[in-house]
């Protein structure tokens, strides 16, 4: 008789849908819970009543056989698109050609294939994990909403950015608290600048490298959503958003705004800032994902490989394999 024990998956970004899909087409009874109101962490767009804000990732590139593989039947499924905006570099004195490459985006958003993906799984959303407690009848869970659970799981795996997969370890005495620690997040600072006419700037989106506090800008109203109002996405440098993390919004949109008027865009008519306390990946762990075995919990995203889509959707994976060899081994 199979064994397949039951898995409650924390955070609904890709790498925790991922894994909670391959658990689940395997025949296992699996659970994600996702703090938000909408899964897709990172890859979310942020809804306004005159279009879509991509806040968060940009847009995605294959590195490997198996993520082009992916790509391949989102891009079947309708849920990926090819994106050719006309991207450019900026120095200080210059602007290039963005380096060439093949590069993807969600349709109608980037989280759409995270959603597409978590499709007949069992998803609560509104439900942010704030404790973790073992006892011989497996993890049980308590949420900030709701309490605890009224079921155990017996197996737990955290994909949540690490820093917030460590907070919960803190509450076990697992040996994947340090891995989790040991992971560095950088922050990143978003400004979403609303105009009332598209300000003619002569690229869709640039990477910025004129040593500013900018390092992405694109266009809301290029090629990826021609029907919303126009606007304009700012991402702060890593190290500049660390260095003013907890400056107020104001002070923020002041100096990127400003930063912006020096790449030829006039001032906007209002904005909004976003803030991601843990965007990019510093330190990666270096493995997929980590599993401990004498507790039966495990921990992926993309904190352990590195600072991409991909990276999450490989951590995610790995981690589902990982699960499955284990459950097929005798107990
Ligand atoms: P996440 O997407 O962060 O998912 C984790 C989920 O866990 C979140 O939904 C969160 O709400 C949830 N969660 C956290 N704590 C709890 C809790 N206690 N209980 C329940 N749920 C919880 N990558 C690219 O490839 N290309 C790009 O252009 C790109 N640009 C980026 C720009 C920015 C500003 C940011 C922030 C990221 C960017 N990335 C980009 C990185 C990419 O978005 C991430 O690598 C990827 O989305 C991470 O997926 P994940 O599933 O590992 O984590």
């Amino acid at each position: 008789m199979s064994h397949t024990p039951s898995t409650a998956v924390i955070g609904g970004g890709l790498a925790g849908v991922i894994c909670a899909r391959r658990l689940h087409e395997a025949g296992h009874a699996v659970q994600v819970f996702e703090k938000s109101r909408g899964i897709g962490g990172r890859m979310n767009a942020r809804r306004d009543p005159d279009g879509a804000w991509w806040h968060g990732a940009q847009y995605f590139t294959a590195h490997t056989q198996e993520f082009e593989a992916q790509i391949q039947a989102w891009l079947a499924d309708g849920v990926v698109q090819g994106w050719q905006p006309h991207l450019v570099t900026l120095t200080r004195y210059a602007s290039h050609p963005a380096p060439a490459g093949r590069r993807f985006v969600g349709v109608p958003a980037n989280s759409a294939p995270v959603r597409h993906t978590a499709q007949g799984l069992a998803v609560h959303l509104s439900h942010t994990v704030s404790h973790l407690q073992r006892d011989d009848q497996g993890w049980w869970l308590t949420t900030r909403e709701g309490g605890r659970l009224p079921q155990p799981f017996q197996r737990v795996v955290l994909a949540t950015p690490a820093p917030q997969a460590a907070a919960l370890l803190a509450t076990t005495s697992s040996p994947l608290l340090p891995r989790a620690r040991a992971v560095n997040m950088r922050p990143c600072w978003a400004l979403m600048l609303h105009y009332a006419e598209a300000p003619a700037l002569p690229f869709d989106g640039a990477f910025v490298q004129d040593g500013g506090p900018l390092a992405w800008v694109a266009a809301r109203h290029g090629s990826h959503q021609p029907n919303a109002a126009p606007g304009w996405l700012l991402h702060a440098r890593a190290d500049w958003s660390q260095l003013h993390l907890e400056d107020p919004p104001e002070k923020v949109a002041r100096r990127l705004i400003d930063a912006f008027g020096d790449l030829g865009a006039p001032p906007p008519e209002r904005w909004q800032a976003h803030r991601w306390r843990y965007a990019m990946v510093n330190h990666p762990d270096g493995v997929p994902c980590a599993w401990d075995p004498a507790q039966q919990l495990g921990l992926c995203g993309d904190g352990l490989l590195g600072s991409r889509v991909e990276d999450a959707w490989a951590s995610g994976r790995a981690m589902a394999h990982h699960l499955l060899k284990a459950a097929e081994r005798p107990a």
